[in-house]
């Protein structure tokens, strides 16, 4: 049966609000707004009363997946629970009706707190300094990049025109480097799923500003060798970016600054839980060493005695990054998530977001093959490849039939260095109960494929949308389910 959109249940009359009788002169709206901008007629508005109102925005949630819902397991996107007390201090007037243009005097707590987060991101990844401006990771991967190529200049070394960028990388990796405008160079992988050191060896020459690569990697991988990666980069005079979005697995146990890591990018609303995924606001600040402080973005926050102000005095900056301070709610987010855990809570974070990624590949590897070795760190990539030569079905039918199981997708077809990459990271917020869960689904998905393919061929059957033409969908949104 269709259900009933809001519009169906309008009737005129019915009200969401109850307001006061209005004891204000009226004034003839052409007083107020010039007449260009007046509606002509009224809006097309459903009339109707609040619990249908809510009902509407509960149905609406539900149509969707989300972490609220069900384990989300998309891998290197940290699909972490978000602690609800975040929001709760986000929303507190003192800073949510905070106006940027504010004179620092009257915004003393709003600089406090960005003040102390960069102090706590700095301790975390041991670095000499942190910005808090980029929006997003990819912002910050673009922060850094400028980083590097300012310190470069400053050195007289503007010829180097290469970037080196591991094949596990993520995407944005190369693609902040092209947009920075460095010639892109990739770096291949060995048999053991880590950096070539070979290759990379062979690449490293006069013209490379940087090398850029995740660790652990995207494949879940640590990379054991990063001190002699540090130091060939280094020898060479060239700096080493670390992509911080797999922070996840690191919180408390070892940092990006003591294995030799010059800039890197943390993503907040990944590691230190704000919602994201559908497009919303994110944060990526940056984590710098001693040479590259001159550089960093302006303003920068200063505490002179016990007051904090917006320093724009830094002759060698890069300059903005964005307007005004960066996405200061996901700021407040990222603040209370780490106040409320305290340092033993993080370094628990990474042991069971480590624990977890082990337990699950335990539970699969009967069914599933593992191109890399174990053990993982917080994530871990298994291949599709079996199910797809012996019964034809394919990693994209696996994730799409997970979907009739209650569970969304984890991340697919990525790293490219896998084939029927299935990418899959728990986050420590699962119980050992979910993960079984999950766990046994998959593997019925693995015995579906065997038996009867076309059930997993035909999936997802439970959605409110069927099986979609994803790059059509992108392109003619229809919103409407029925
Ligand atoms: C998510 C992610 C990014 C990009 O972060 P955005 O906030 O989506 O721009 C970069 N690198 C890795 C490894 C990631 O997982």
């Amino acid at each position: 049966m269709r259900e009933k959109l809001i519009f169906d249940l309008s009737r005129e009359g019915r009200k969401g609000y109850s307001l006061s009788k209005n004891d204000c002169p009226e004034l003839p709206l052409e007083s107020i707004i010039p007449s260009t901008f007046l509606r002509k007629a009224p809006a097309d508005l459903p009339e109707v009363p609040e619990s249908e109102v809510v009902r509407h925005f509960v149905r609406l949630s539900n149509l969707n997946h989300h972490v609220d819902k069900n384990m989300y397991p998309l891998g290197s996107c940290t699909m972490k629970y978000n602690p609800k007390i975040n929001d709760y201090t986000s929303d507190l007037p003192g800073f949510s009706a905070l106006h940027p243009l504010q004179p620092a005097e009257t915004t003393q707590g709003a600089l406090q707190l960005m003040y102390e987060l960069a102090e706590m991101l700095r301790e975390i990844a041991g670095m000499a300094a942190v910005t808090l401006q980029p929006a997003a990771g990819a912002h910050g991967e673009l922060t850094g990049i400028l980083l590097i190529k300012k310190y470069h200049e400053a050195q007289g070394g503007a010829k180097r025109h290469k970037l080196l960028v591991v094949d596990s990388a993520h995407g944005t990796n190369p693609a902040s480097a092209a947009l920075a405008g460095y010639e892109i160079i990739s770096v291949k992988g060995n048999a053991d799923g880590r950096t070539d050191l070979e290759d990379l060896r062979q690449k490293l020459d006069s013209d490379v500003a940087a090398l850029m690569l995740t660790n652990p990697n995207t494949i879940g991988l640590f990379e054991k060798d990063i001190q002699q990666m540090a130091k060939m980069v280094h020898d060479n005079g060239s700096l080493l970016y670390m992509d911080g979005a797999n922070m996840n697995a690191l919180l408390g146990i070892t940092r990006p600054g003591d294995m030799g890591f010059d800039v890197m990018h943390y993503n907040l609303h990944k590691t230190f839980s704000a919602p994201h995924g559908g497009g919303g606001p994110g944060s990526g600040p940056v984590g710098i060493s001693e040479k590259l402080v001159p550089y960093l973005p302006v303003p920068i926050i200063v505490k002179e005695g016990t007051t904090y102000k917006l320093s724009y005095d830094r002759p060698e900056s890069i300059g903005r990054m964005m307007n005004f301070y960066g996405n200061f709610a996901v700021l407040v987010r990222a603040y209370t998530y780490i106040r409320m855990l305290g340092p033993d809570g993080l370094r628990r974070v990474s042991e069971n977001a480590i624990i977890n990624a082990n337990y699950l590949l335990s539970l699969l590897l009967e069914s599933y093959d593992l191109p890399y070795p174990k053990p993982v760190m917080h994530e871990f990539c298994l291949s599709g490849d079996r199910q797809k030569k012996a019964y034809g079905v394919r990693t994209l039918d696996i994730a799409k039939r997970l979907l009739d199981y209650g569970f969304h997708a984890p991340t697919i077809y990525f790293p490219l260095i896998v084939s029927e990459a299935l990418m899959i990271e728990p986050t420590e917020t699962e119980s050992k109960e979910t993960l079984d869960l999950f766990a046994e689904a998959l593997l019925s998905i693995a015995r579906e494929a065997e038996t009867t393919p076309e059930v997993v061929l035909a999936a997802p059957v439970t959605t409110p949308v069927k099986r979609l033409d994803e790059a059509m969908a992108s392109r003619q949104l229809n919103i409407c389910c029925s």
